[in-house]
């Protein structure tokens, strides 16, 4: 039986704390959060490397050290509530359960969302909701949100996600053609006025949407 507690401990020093990762809250959770319960069986012994694997519908669980520094980028507060754009497995918006006050995540394949959600459950997760369906419009019945996390790749910044942010809120989301992508940081400093930084070149799976990508394939914005 493999030791995925120590694999895990192991996993947020080398891969996470000593690459920069410096909030105590997103370490403690990642320390928390078993991610082999996130991964298809076949790939357990591979949880805890530092790469994205596959979950199924084309779809990936994220890198490790990618969650942790978009969890950290967005500042969350204990008394917060997040949106997160694209669950995949349920594992990046269980470690948002444990910054946060409350997480909602929407996944738009039905039989991810499923699993992610019974995932969830399992773990006893309690304030992290699974929601199915076209997250590219965010969740304007639970809005506003302190932050917002797109976990997958759109043509532009969703408008209507800059909208759901509370003022002083942030909302972190990949941006760009896959393979030329930028993560971005936008920042609510009043209502009326977002201020935007670029974090730095990433790789994303396309947000497929209606203010995302078209799912037919075709990638003109
Ligand atoms: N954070 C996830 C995890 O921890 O497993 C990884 C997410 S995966 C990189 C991106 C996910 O975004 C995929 O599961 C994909 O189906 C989903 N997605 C893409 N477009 C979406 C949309 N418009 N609304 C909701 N989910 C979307």
């Amino acid at each position: 039986m493999a030791d995925f507690a120590a694999a895990r401990a192991r996993m947020v020093d080398v891969q996470i704390a000593r690459r920069g990762i410096r909030d105590t809250a997103v370490l403690a959770a990642m320390r928390t959060v078993p991610r082999e319960r996130f991964v298809p069986e076949a790939l357990v012994e591979f949880a805890y490397e530092d790469t994205p694997l596959p979950i199924g519908a084309e779809q990936t669980i994220s890198q490790p050290f990618i969650v942790a520094a978009m969890i950290e980028a967005a500042e969350i507060g204990r008394q917060d509530r997040v949106l997160e754009v694209g669950a995949g497995s349920g594992y990046a918006a269980a470690v948002l359960g444990q910054v946060a006050n409350q997480v909602f995540a929407v996944e738009r394949h039905a039989q991810l969302g499923t699993a992610a959600a019974a995932q969830i459950e399992a773990l006893g997760y309690d304030n992290v909701q699974i929601v199915s369906g076209d997250g590219s419009g965010g969740l304007p019945a639970k809005a506003p949100f302190a932050a917002i996390l797109v976990s997958a790749g759109g043509p532009d910044i969703p408008h209507l996600l800059k909208q759901q942010l509370a003022v002083g809120g942030h909302l972190i989301v990949p941006v760009g053609e896959r393979g030329d992508q930028k993560l971005c940081k936008v920042t609510r400093i009043t209502q009326d006025r977002f201020e935007e930084q670029n974090l730095g070149a990433v790789t994303f799976v396309p947000l497929i949407g209606a203010h995302g990508w078209p799912e037919d394939g075709s990638r003109s914005a």
